[in-house]
């Protein structure tokens, strides 16, 4: 591969998936055109109302209405919206599905990605790079516990796809040819931010300092992040099946051991005590069952949601698109 092609000033389109942001909308506009203008990139916005319920939307709409006044040949903005809440990254591939541009950039609408970041990716795509990833420099403010939590499961994630994504963000910007390859993907539980390291290609990095959010408040939960990251963890790897294999292994020794153990008594005659030993064998071997029956459940759950092939989004309204009129 070589990037000595240098790309002409092609469209950026910035896909910013959206749920219940209504008071980092304007501003998030604001900041991103401002910054994307003074640089001379052409652009389009595409917001992604995931299902808000806190007139997102009706914001959204103002902000298309607000810019086709404005008439700046250079920027435009356009919405789509859910049916419901579909989840952050239905919302970046539907995003991706809508744009046109000759790259595309993914970005939070709270404004913890930095636009200034942007102007740096998009220099870097015209070098000829074909996916530039938004590498966090610190994870900004956390508590101890999340960062914890953050990092065992970056570890794991590391270790399934082969990558390092200890510092991953969805903070990205792809070339037309991996927004493609991404869109060709099939699954329905899509984890974004390693899908876009996983298909390949010649890949940048950028540096950027996790922001504060301004506004509103994240829409995480601790119980949403955690199966989140189970959902995201077995999607990409079959591990924990593994993991099944291995806690049968280990069983097997330690019973073959208390097996040789308990003949020795019969032979010699002092067979009669040990009914703890036997209580405890039958709840350690009950619960170890049960947790491999509910790891095999999980990726049977995770099939027939695939197979069931229902479509990742539900789009309800869209607003901005020339082609309506
Ligand atoms: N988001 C979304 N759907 C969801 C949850 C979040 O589209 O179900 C969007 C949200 O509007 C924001 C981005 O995903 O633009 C990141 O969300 P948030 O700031 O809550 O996450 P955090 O930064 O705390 O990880
Ligand atoms: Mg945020």
């Amino acid at each position: 591969m070589s990037r000595t092609i240098e790309q002409p000033s092609g469209l950026l389109s910035v896909v910013i998936p959206a749920y219940n942001e209504r008071e980092m909308l304007g501003r998030a506009v604001e900041a991103i055109t401002g910054v994307l203008k003074a640089a001379a990139i052409p652009h389009e916005l595409i917001f992604v109302d995931d299902g808000s319920k806190d007139g997102t939307w009706e914001e959204i709409c103002r902000a298309v209405e607000a810019t086709r006044r404005a008439e700046h040949p250079a920027s435009a903005v356009r919405g789509v919206r859910f049916s419901r809440n579909f989840g952050k990254e239905s919302a970046i591939f539907a995003g991706l599905g809508e744009a046109r541009g000759n790259c595309c950039a993914v970005m939070d609408c709270d404004l913890q990605h930095p636009p200034e970041a942007l102007v740096d990716m998009y220099r870097l795509w015209q070098e000829g790079y074909q996916v530039i990833e938004g590498v966090k420099i610190s994870r900004g403010k956390e508590s101890r516990f999340h960062s914890f939590c953050a990092k065992v499961f970056y570890q794991l994630m590391g270790r399934a796809t082969k990558m390092d994504m200890s510092r991953a963000s969805d903070f990205k910007l792809l070339d037309r040819k991996a927004v493609d390859a991404l869109l060709r993907l099939k699954e329905k539980n899509a984890f974004f931010r390693a899908l876009s390291s996983w298909i390949g290609f010649e890949t940048a990095q950028v540096e950027f300092e996790v922001q504060e959010r301004q506004a509103g408040v994240s829409k995480w939960s601790f119980g949403g992040l955690v199966s989140y990251a189970f959902t995201n963890l077995t999607s990409f790897s079959a591990a924990p099946m593994q993991l099944v294999t291995v806690l049968g292994v280990i069983v097997l020794v330690c019973s073959m051991l208390l097996g040789v153990q308990s003949l020795y008594k019969k032979f010699t005659g002092q067979a009669l005590e040990g009914f703890t030993t036997v209580i405890i064998i039958i709840l350690f071997i009950g619960s170890i069952l049960m947790i491999c029956l509910g790891i095999i459940g999980y990726y049977i759950a995770q099939i027939y949601e695939e197979i069931k092939g229902r479509p990742r989004y539900i789009v309800a309204d869209r607003c901005g698109d020339e082609s309506e009129e």
